[in-house]
């Protein structure tokens, strides 16, 4: 097989604020593999708090172009991903781009889509949240706005101050909320008055609302049952699933954390038997692994899988959005192909 990769820089509609930062563009790293007149696609994502740089994300790539270059077809995906997996232990994003590209292979070779080779419940469309980042006011206004068509919106809280954040929001929209706290609520006890506020305030689900390291707590604000409690960064891999002990009701899967469509199907699985929740997530994907993650959509309890939305330079096509759904396009593999007229891949 012929491996190739091509870095390029996603661009923002509006700048993308959450607790840490705010944003304007985020780096992606496209790759390419080809065989016998088929090309496959694939994405790695990079937003900065990920932790996967350019340099470490071409250097896991450059490796694993040695072992795809002595693959043919027709190959074993699991075995391919199980190899570079071990190549690194931490690199996720570059290792998703490389399991959604043979994917996307394989789906063209056999005319078939990811729904298709994984017999997955074949639903074509479905309501997405979309994603409101933290903002001056004006902004947030324009940003509901431009959200106009979706029915549920994401909010980035764990500001210094969510409660008047809430209120921002609710000035401009009554529609239900998903919070993404992601970990910056400190104590239990202000975790659990802010859930209270925001329950009452038509918060439908509260994600990541403390760090990673306290669990206990975690678990403590799950059992209340206020809220449904989502993890994000809590959850990586199919590793993670097992370690919750009931911290949870939910666990938000993305392809960049979780090293790609493979793993996320082991997740979902695992997922279903725990009795958790699947929350569909993504990074600041552009079409081409928005598309590949939105095969799953049948199989989730929440969608969040508005990133393509937010670029302004997307250099795929792929899915598409019609009143507040995602749509998946009639095409096999992932179901997303290079626009040319922003990217020569
Ligand atoms: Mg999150």
């Amino acid at each position: 097989m012929e491996f190739s990769y091509h870095p390029h820089v996603l661009e923002y509609k509006f700048p993308f604020g959450v607790s840490s930062n705010t944003r304007t563009h985020t780096q992606s790293v496209f790759v390419k593999i080809e065989w016998d007149g088929f090309t496959g696609y694939g994405e790695a994502c990079l937003p900065p708090y990920l932790g996967d740089t350019l340099e470490k994300t071409t250097e896991l790539l450059d490796k694993a172009k040695r072992i795809l270059k002595q693959q043919t077809y027709p190959c074993s995906i699991a075995e391919i991903i199980l190899e570079i997996d071990e190549l690194d232990d931490h690199a996720n994003a570059a290792k998703a781009a490389i399991d959604i590209a043979l994917h996307d292979l394989k789906g063209k070779i056999e005319k078939k889509s990811i729904q298709q080779l994984y017999r997955l419940n074949p639903v074509r469309s479905a309501k997405t949240a979309c994603t409101i980042g933290i903002d001056i006011e004006e902004v947030i206004k324009q940003k509901i706005e431009d959200a106009s068509a979706f029915e549920v919106l994401k909010i980035k809280a764990g500001t210094n101050d969510d409660k008047a954040l809430i209120k921002l929001i609710r000035k401009y929209t009554n529609k239900p909320l998903y919070v993404d706290v992601n970990q910056g609520w400190k104590s239990k006890e202000e975790a659990l008055e802010l859930m209270h506020f925001f329950k009452e305030n038509n918060v439908v689900l509260i994600e990541q609302p403390m760090p990673v390291d306290r669990i206990d707590e975690m678990a403590f604000l799950t059992q209340q049952n206020i809220l449904p409690v989502i993890a994000d960064e809590s959850v990586k891999r199919l590793s993670d699933l097992q370690n919750l002990n009931g911290a949870f009701n939910g666990i938000n899967i993305k392809l960049m954390k979780c090293t790609g469509i493979k793993e996320a199907f082991e997740m979902i699985e695992l997922a279903k038997e725990l009795n958790l929740k699947i929350f569909l997530g993504c990074m600041a994907e552009s079409s081409c692994a928005t598309s590949a993650m939105a095969q799953f959509i049948g199989c989730a309890d929440y969608i969040d899988l508005d990133a393509p939305y937010l670029l302004k330079n997307d250099p795929f096509e792929g899915v598409s959005y019609k009143n507040g759904e995602v749509v998946l396009a009639d095409l096999p593999g992932i179901g997303a192909n290079p626009n040319r007229a922003i990217i020569d891949l």
